[in-house]
């Protein structure tokens, strides 16, 4: 593997060409784990981004893709349509709040977003209002794209890099109530007083159910999210749901607004909906926000990707969701929990650790130092780990087929990197 072209030529995930990070050649990937060109296996902490909740290579997905792939790759989705991706929609509808009727497929995450808020600002103008502006919480992320950057924390995503450029939306402070914590009133006051003073101007409030996950990692009270559906109903304001880390069982309901019984106007998914193999995404509407959308002057929703509904990602998508319908993976989830909730608090004895917290198949270990990328990185791979933390924040989002042994060794890989300061800056 030509690893210096690598280094030499081609950008990954934030990175810099003046100061280029070492990159772990992997050659293949089974079940848990990632195998690297040296042979060695390391089990995957991170399903690839919330993806591959599955595990890798698995039989039922590979299937549908090699079935699938013989039939057609792709064809354009305006005007046409095929079973890949009728299949999809319905299964989606199906684990989706009952509401939701209306499924827009599109290409990433964040373009999942876009779509949402691009449907909510047609619906206010179909409505002959004029609100410009999206209501959302500090220490949120929505993705990487424009409009998606803007209603993500201003400084995790540098706002000020794009000042001049970006919309400058409303932000409301985080929750400061975690998940497990016990409820005051008062902990929605924050953003009561934010929705009082700018509800004419707000389109929707865009925000990610109950885990707030690459801007932080943080995990709140379900009846923050609660108050929050009652708010937007009392001021007729939209809710985007952006589920895209959460959904398909995650946080160990099927979606993150479960825990707390809401249902929203628009929900955005993506990431686990694939099954780690390809690309895509799907924004659902209620049928008041659909009809209203498509009611207005337009006539219709303005949105339409080249590779729209694509039919090799929607089979492997079908397949992903008719192993959720078996139902193991709520037996998994809540067995990852329950040993994220039986190990984690030890490590909150040591000096380095500001906090532990889990829900699901999650656990985070914020530490008082931000990590040394590259010690730490190497350190995991040495345990045998494949773990990839940010800042301050060292977290797990294990496949649900992961055993109780891969969920050990990757908290011990932890505590084990928690006493060599080296891997800490
Ligand atoms: C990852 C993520 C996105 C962006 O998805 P991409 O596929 O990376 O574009 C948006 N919202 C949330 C909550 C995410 O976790």
């Amino acid at each position: 593997m030509d690893l210096t072209f690598d280094r030499d030529h081609i950008w990954h995930p934030y990175t810099s060409t003046l100061a280029p990070l070492t990159c772990y050649p992997v050659t293949s990937a089974n079940g848990v784990y990632l195998e690297l060109k040296d042979g060695t296996q390391l089990i995957d902490g991170m399903s690839s981004w919330w993806s591959a909740i599955h595990g890798y290579n698995h039989p039922h997905l590979n299937n549908a893709a090699h079935s699938q792939i013989d039939k057609m790759s792709h064809v354009m989705f305006g005007g046409i349509t095929h079973d890949p991706a009728i299949n999809l929609c319905k299964k989606l509808l199906n684990f989706a709040p009952d509401n939701l009727e209306h499924v827009f497929l599109a290409d990433s995450g964040s373009v999942a977003v876009e779509v949402s808020l691009k449907m909510a600002l047609q619906y206010w103008h179909a409505r002959g209002e004029t609100r410009p502006k999206f209501l959302t919480l500090r220490d949120g992320y929505h993705g990487d794209t424009f409009a998606a950057m803007s209603v993500t924390d201003p400084n995790n995503s540098m706002h000020s890099l794009y000042k001049g450029f970006l919309p400058e939306h409303i932000f409301a402070p985080s929750p400061n109530i975690g998940f497990w914590q016990e409820w005051h009133e008062s902990d929605l006051d924050d953003f009561k007083r934010t929705i009082d003073a700018h509800h004419h101007e707000v389109a929707a409030v865009i925000l990610e159910p109950i885990v707030q996950g690459a801007g932080g990692m943080r995990i709140y009270h379900p009846n923050f999210l609660k108050g929050v559906r009652e708010l937007c109903d009392q001021y007729g304001v939209l809710l985007i749901l952006d589920e895209i880390a959460t959904g398909f069982g995650r946080t160990g309901k099927m979606f993150a607004c479960e825990h707390a019984d809401v249902q929203p106007d628009i929900l955005c998914v993506g990431k686990a909906l694939t099954g780690g193999y390809m690309t895509l995404s799907a924004t659902l509407a209620s049928k008041h926000v659909a009809d209203t959308v498509c009611g207005g002057e337009a006539g219709c929703f303005m949105h339409g990707p080249t590779f729209m509904g694509n039919p090799l990602a929607c089979s492997v998508a079908t397949a992903s969701m008719e192993l959720l319908e078996t139902g193991d993976w709520k037996h998994q989830t809540e067995q990852i929990e329950q040993i994220f909730a039986k190990l984690l608090p030890a490590l909150k004895q040591h000096e380095l650790v500001a906090d532990v917290r889990w829900l699901g198949a999650i656990g985070v270990v914020e530490t008082t130092k931000p990590v040394n990328m590259e010690a730490i990185q190497a350190h995991f791979v040495e345990q045998g780990v494949w773990i990839r933390p940010f800042g301050k924040l060292i977290y797990m989002m294990p496949p649900f087929i992961s055993n109780q042994e891969n969920i050990e060794q990757l908290i011990a890989a932890i505590q084990n990197a928690l006493q060599s300061s080296d891997c800490f800056s």
